[in-house]
C-alpha cells in the first residue's frame, strides 16, 4: 500500500508514519514544518519506505504529480496547539480550507481513501457531557479559537461534500486531547508545558481555576484508532470520536505530572484563555461499536513515557547550551 500522511512530521503524524512503515506501507510525508519537526522522522531516514516532501499543502500546485499514486491519504496537517493557532491564524484557516481541498482533490484523483484528522474543538465549549458525534456543538465563529474550530468544521463539511458529490471514501476522526513523546518543549499544550515545568523544577502554570477538565489519550492509542478507522470497510462518510473517556481537571493533571516527575507541585496562576472549554470528554461508544477500539494506555503509563521524552530533550538542550 502507498500512503500519504500530510502533517507527518508532527507529534501524532510521526507516530502514525512509524506504525504505517512497521506495517509495510510505503509512506509519503508532506509537511512544511510549521509546527512539526524534521527530527521527528530522522530515525526513519534510511528507510526505503519513507519519502519526505517539504511543501505547504494549502499552496502546493502540482501536488498530484509530486506525491504520485496513493491508496490512502491521512490528512493531519494543521497547527493544533492553542498557542500555535494563535500565532498562525491565517495559516490555520487556509490549511484546513484550501489544504483540505487540495488533499481531497489528490485523493479523488488517485482514487484513494481519505481520513481527516478533525478535533473535539468542533464541539466548542460543549453543553452536553460526554460529547457524542451527534452533538452539534457550541463553537464561536468570532473568537480567537475560531480559526481552528471553524477551520476544522469547514474541513469536515468539505470532506462530506466530496463523499456525497464525488464518492470519495472519506472518514473523519474527531480527536480529543492527545499527548505523547515528540511534542516540542515550547508546544504550549497542557501536557508538554507541565512536563517541562515539572522537570525543570519550575512552578506549573495552571490557567483559571484549574477546575476545567480534559480527557487525555496517549498517542499510540490514537494511532491505532486512526488506522482502524481508515481500514474498516463500509464506513465511508462516518465521523468518529477518538479519545480517552476519563475526565481530569487541569489541577489533577498538574498534580499527577509533578508527582511522576518527582517534583513539588508549585502552582502559578494565570488567566484562563478566551473561549477555553470548561469540560471535555468523548463518548467513544461509536468507535467501540464500529472499530472495536478502546484506549489501552493508562494516564500514568503514558505520562511516564512522555516525561522520558522531555527529560531527553531538556538534557540535549542543556548539553547544547554548555
Ligand atoms: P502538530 O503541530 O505536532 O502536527 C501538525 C503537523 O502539520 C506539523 O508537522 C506541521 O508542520 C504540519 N503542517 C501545518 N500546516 C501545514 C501545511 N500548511 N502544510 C503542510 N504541513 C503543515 O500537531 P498534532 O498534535 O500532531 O496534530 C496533528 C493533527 O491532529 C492536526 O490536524 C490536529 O488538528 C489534530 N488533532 C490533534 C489533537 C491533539 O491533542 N494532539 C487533538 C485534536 C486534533
Ligand atoms: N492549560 C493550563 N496551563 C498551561 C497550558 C494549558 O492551565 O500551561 C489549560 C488550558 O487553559 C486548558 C487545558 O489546560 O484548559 C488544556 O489546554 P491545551 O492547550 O492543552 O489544549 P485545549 O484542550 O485547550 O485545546
Amino acid at each position: 500500500m502507498r500512503t500519504l500522511v500530510t502533517g507527518g512530521a508532527g507529534m501524532i503524524g510521526s507516530h502514525l508514519v512509524d506504525a504505517l512503515i512497521d506495517g509495510g506501507d510505503e509512506v509519503v510525508v508532506l509537511d512544511n514544518f510549521l509546527t512539526g519537526r524534521r527530527e521527528n522522522l530522522a530515525h526513519r531516514d534510511d528507510s526505503p519506505l519513507m519519502q519526505v516532501l517539504e511543501a505547504d499543502v494549502s499552496v502546493a500546485t502540482d501536488l498530484m504529480e509530486k506525491v504520485g499514486p496513493v491508496d490512502r491519504v491521512y490528512h493531519l496537517a494543521s497547527p493544533a496547539s492553542p498557542i500555535d493557532f494563535a500565532r498562525y491564524p491565517l495559516e490555520t484557516l487556509m490549511t484546513n480550507a484550501v489544504g483540505t481541498r487540495n488533499a481531497l482533490d489528490l485523493a479523488r484523483h488517485w482514487d484513494a481513501r481519505f481520513l481527516l484528522a478533525s478535533t473535539s474543538e468542533i464541539y466548542g465549549d460543549p453543553e452536553v457531557h460526554p460529547q457524542p458525534e451527534t452533538y452539534r456543538g457550541n463553537a464561536s465563529s468570532l473568537g480567537p479559537r475560531s480559526c481552528y474550530d471553524e477551520g476544522k468544521r469547514f474541513a469536515e463539511s468539505l470532506a462530506m461534500t466530496y463523499w456525497r458529490e464525488y464518492g470519495v471514501d472519506v472518514r473523519i476522526a474527531r480527536l480529543f486531547n492527545t499527548y505523547g513523546p515528540r511534542s516540542r518543549t515550547d508546544d504550549g499544550r497542557v501536557v508538554p508545558t507541565f512536563c517541562v515545568q515539572a522537570l525543570s523544577r519550575r512552578p506549573l502554570t495552571v490557567f483559571g481555576s484549574g477546575l476545567q477538565t480534559r480527557s487525555l489519550c496517549y498517542v499510540s492509542d490514537i494511532v491505532r484508532g486512526l488506522i482502524a478507522l481508515m481500514e474498516t470497510r463500509g464506513i465511508g462518510g462516518e465521523a468518529v470520536n477518538l479519545g480517552c473517556p476519563e475526565e481530569r481537571t487541569v489541577l489533577e493533571i498538574a498534580e499527577i505530572i509533578a508527582a511522576l516527575a518527582g517534583s513539588p507541585c508549585h502552582i502559578e496562576g494565570g488567566p484562563l484563555p478566551v473561549d477555553d472549554p470548561a469540560r471535555r470528554c468523548p463518548d467513544i461508544g461509536k468507535a467501540q461499536r464500529l472499530l472495536g477500539w478502546l484506549p489501552e494506555i493508562d494516564l500514568e503509563t503514558g505520562l511516564k513515557m512522555t516525561l522520558e521524552h522531555f527529560r531527553a530533550e531538556l538534557a540535549l538542550s542543556r548539553g547544547a547550551a554548555a
